[in-house]
């Protein structure tokens, strides 16, 4: 069974003595944002006052050297360091009047594409499965990303097999294991999903085992796919240098915020790797990021999170991520979502 009962967010508000404020957040599905915000206000947040936004990468060095470098380094203490450097990244961008994406310097001005996350959850039937890709594609979408990672690998073949048949040839088709697989299940399964042309294979294994994933890697051709777990730029430096993944799904709310991802971004962009980050941010900050990086692909969506807690939602039309218009990171909330879901 997959489900999720309830989102936590956990962030920050930075005003500054210029009167623009700026507002960063990180995400956790259903536990863990008080550990996260307990690490904002007590690890990070007393050392901003008296800085200077505009010194953004600057402030991320001395967070990420400061009190949390003994107890963290990757995991709770990144995600906070991520609300506070988009916050930060929120007010330079709204200071120069700018949507971050054009702040940033655009490599892609046309719209984004996007492939929807929300196509198959393994608690559906086949029938289920098929029903709504069909529907997907009818509202069209041309990706599609499905779970896989039930305890019998025949079982995931069969499921694949049926919606690749219902959607066609035309469409792409992603899998997500959700590192469900240990190294020889993942290389079995992959072995029977070889045939499916399927566009990634993802989060197969555990994500800080990088030489089963370069083993996994050598034994198929399809391309692996992940990052949502990794925190870190010398994790994804490692993975890349050692042709162990193929699509880099880094995350803006777990790397460590804008400042990191830009730099894994243009990491993978060395290694000729494309980037389709992780929709940890519910697509916020990420529809500007994709932006800037020559080597964006696919932005993730789920479509019920247009309808979210943000000021400025995401826009979502026909397959495709709108361009943010407004001034800022798209990370303020509305004063009525922050009244109605306050804990604490
Ligand atoms: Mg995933």
């Amino acid at each position: 069974m997959q489900f999720v009962t309830h989102l936590e967010f956990a962030g920050v508000t930075i005003a500054t003595d210029a009167g623009i404020s700026g507002t960063g957040y990180t995400v956790t599905v259903g536990h863990g944002g008080r550990v996260i915000q307990e690490a904002i206000d007590t690890l990070f947040a007393d050392d901003l006052p008296g800085k200077d936004p505009r010194d953004v990468r600057e402030i991320w060095q001395q967070l990420y050297f400061g009190k949390s470098h003994w107890i963290g380094r990757a995991g709770a203490t990144t995600m906070a360091q991520s609300a506070i450097d988009i916050a930060l990244w929120d007010i330079n961008a709204k200071a120069a009047g700018l949507p971050l994406w054009q702040l940033l310097g655009a490599a892609r001005h046309s719209d984004i594409p996007i492939y929807n996350t929300h196509a198959g959850w393994l608690n559906h039937s086949i029938d289920q499965l098929r029903d709504e890709a069909l529907k997907l594609l009818d509202q069209g979408y041309t990706a599609l990303k499905m779970k896989v990672g039930l305890p019998d690998s025949r079982e995931d073949r069969r499921r694949v097999e049926a919606v690749r048949k219902a959607i066609g040839d035309g469409t792409l088709l992603m899998v997500d294991a959700n590192q469900k697989w240990d190294l020889m299940q993942a290389c079995h399964a992959a072995r029977l999903l070889q045939d499916q042309d399927l566009a990634w294979l993802e989060e197969p294994l555990h994500p800080d085992d990088i030489r089963s994933h370069r083993v996994l890697a050598q034994s198929t051709s399809i391309p692996i796919a992940l990052g949502e777990h990794v925190y870190t730029t010398h994790a994804f430096r490692d993975y890349l240098e050692y042709n162990a993944v193929a699509v880099v799904q880094v995350d803006v709310c777990r790397i460590g915020g804008v400042t990191p991802w830009l730099d894994v971004a243009a990491l993978a962009n060395a290694f000729n790797i494309r980037v389709c980050p992780h929709a940890g941010d519910l697509m916020q900050v990420h529809q500007h990021l994709v932006k800037v990086i020559p080597n964006n692909w696919l932005l993730e969506v789920i479509p019920i999170w247009e309808r979210g807690p943000f000021r400025h939602q995401v826009r979502l039309q026909g397959g495709k991520c709108l361009a943010p218009a407004e001034p800022g990171a798209s990370s303020d909330f509305t004063p009525e979502a922050l009244e109605e879901f306050r804990i604490g």
